[in-house]
Parts: C-alpha cells; structure tokens; sequence
C-alpha cells in the first residue's frame, strides 16, 4: 500500500511529477497552498480585491472557483461569479453548463451573473458563425473576451479569473513557438493588468497541472459539466496538448519546468522586444481597438444584431 508523505496514512493519489503520494486530506491541503503561492508569486491579488471568476461550467474553471471561493476568506478578497449562455444547443452543451454553474454560484452562496446571448444580443454563438462564415471557435473565443469584460466592469470586478492551467499553458506556449507568434507570446502573462476600458485578468490555476485539478475535483466531489464543447474538435491545439502528454510521461516535471522557465526567462525578453501596441477607443462601444471600430462591434454590425 502506497502512504501518504505527510501523515503515513494510506494515499489516495500519486503525483508523479513530484514523485509524491498524499492521502486526500494532504493533496487537498497542497493543492490549494500551491494556489496561493501562485497568487502571491506574480501579486495576482491584493487584500480588498473583488475577483470575478468566469465559469464556463467544465472542470478547470469550476475548480477555480471553489478554490479561490476557499482561498478569499483565507487571503482577504471577495470572491464573485460571471458566466455566459453561449446558446450552443448542439449535445445541449450550453443548458448543461449553465445548471452545473448556478448550481456552483448558489452552493457557495457567491454574487453571480450569467449573462445570455441570445437575450442580450439576439444571438448565439452558432447562428453568428453561420452568418459570418467563421469558424465557431474564433467566433465563440472573441465574443466571451469581449463580453466577460463588459460583464466584469458592470460589475465592479478588480480582476477577472480564468481557469487556464499548466497544461493550457505549455500547449500556448509551444504552438506560438511553432507558428513564430511572438508578440503574442508576449502576452502569455500570468497577470494582465488593467488598461482603458480592460479589467485586469489573473490566471491562479497557471502552476497547476490538469491532472491535480481532475482529482480535487472529485475529492471535492464538484459537480461540473463533463463534457466537450461540440465544436471543440475544429481546434488544433489538440495534437500539440497531446505531443507534450507523451514527453511529459517520459521526464515527469517538464512541463512545469518550461511553463516556470518561459515566464522567468523568456517572457521579459518578449516584452521588452513588442511593447504593448497602440490602441484607441471603439467609435461605438469604448473597447480598445486598433482601427475605429472593435471586433465585437463589427461582428454587430456583420450580422445585423442589436448591440
Ligand atoms: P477555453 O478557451 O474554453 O479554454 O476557456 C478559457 C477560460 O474562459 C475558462 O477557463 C473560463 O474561465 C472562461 N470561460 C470559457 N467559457 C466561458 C463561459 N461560457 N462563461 C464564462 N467563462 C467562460
Ligand atoms: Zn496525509
Ligand atoms: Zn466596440
């Protein structure tokens, strides 16, 4: 019987990273104090901090939630929740993400807003694609950027969270190295700090593998929704997350190494090389934007919507 490193009690999951066995009290414990070393490391949160977590409902972000639900009352910030109904009715993705999340919002008894498509703008994610002709996934990934924000300033939020995590991480990373994205690696950052019209986002889960998410989850016993967004095959990040599963298998550890050592190493090269671009306000909406109009507004427009 394998025990656990901290009380010798019998373990209930194996870190092969760190060739560690913990029992569920100890990788509960761990898990959350890495979180927090996270959080202070790259000052992702201050006392007095409102941070606005965005759920989609799967188990990266619901795990962020309960996590810095936990972490608040420890660290001193207040803790609320933002979610949109993308209207994806495909699999009924987007009805089943919705009741996991109210669930979540409710059950810790958190300030939420979940915010409808259709019923704000008159349309969901599916039928704006069709009528652009693009690709969901690009259709989907600009509408909650833009969308998660307006929600969080209306809100009062001082930091929007996501649940991006290690892995998430390592795939950016490498599938930009490839592509030779630079200046957008550039703003592979564990923080984002506020800018006219842009709230600051924070990435708590950053230092956390996929797999540790997975088991506090279900320690936890977390209610999320456990399935793939339809659309979600179109996405070629795929083939790069599973490259790096199989290296990472071979030398356990590595991705944290890479991860830890692009953001110590590379990244204050990368962004002392593409400065921050020059932006103005949106014509229509205040968004910052290169041109005149921002990409939401001209998707508007494109499709006829009422803004
Ligand atoms: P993804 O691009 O699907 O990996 O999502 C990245 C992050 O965006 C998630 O971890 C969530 O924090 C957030 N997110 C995704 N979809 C939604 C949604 N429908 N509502 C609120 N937040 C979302
Ligand atoms: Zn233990
Ligand atoms: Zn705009």
């Amino acid at each position: 019987m394998a025990t656990c490193r901290v009380c010798g009690k019998e373990a209930a999951v194996r870190l092969r990273y760190a060739n560690l066995w913990l029992c569920r009290e100890h990788f509960l414990e761990f898990f959350e104090r890495r979180v927090e070393r996270t959080l202070r490391r790259y000052g992702m949160v201050r006392e007095g901090d409102r941070i606005g977590v965005a759920v989609s409902g799967g188990k990266d972000s619901m795990v962020a939630l309960y996590v810095l639900s936990r972490l608040g009352e420890r660290v001193g910030f207040e803790v609320c929740g933002l979610h949109i109904d993308l209207g994806i009715s495909a699999e009924n993705y987007s009805r089943v993400c919705l009741q996991r999340v109210v669930e979540a919002f409710r059950e810790l008894g958190l300030v939420y807003r979940v915010l409808s498509l259709k019923e704000e703008y008159g349309f969901t994610v599916e039928e704006a694609a069709k009528r652009v002709r693009r690709p969901q996934c690009a259709v989907c990934g600009l509408v909650r950027r833009y969308v998660l924000n307006k929600m969080a300033l209306e809100m009062g939020v001082t930091k929007l969270a996501t649940g991006h995590h290690l892995n998430d991480f390592a795939v950016f990373i490498v599938n930009n190295v490839v592509h030779a994205n630079y200046a957008y690696l550039a703003r592979l950052k564990p923080m984002l700090l506020a800018r006219a019209g842009l709230v600051a986002r924070i990435r708590p889960l950053l230092e956390t593998p996929e797999h540790d998410i997975a088991a506090y989850a279900r320690f936890l016993g977390i209610r999320y929704a456990d399935i793939r967004c339809p659309y979600g095959a179109e996405e070629p990040t795929k083939v790069v997350g599973r490259f790096l599963e199989i290296v990472e298998k071979r030398s356990p550890g590595i991705t944290m190494m890479m991860v830890r050592g692009f953001i110590a190493r590379c990244l204050p090269i990368l962004e002392s090389r593409f400065g921050e671009e020059e932006v103005r306000a949106c014509k229509e909406c205040g968004y910052p934007t290169t041109g005149d109009l921002c990409a939401f507004c001209r998707l508007l427009r494109r499709i006829g919507a009422r803004g």
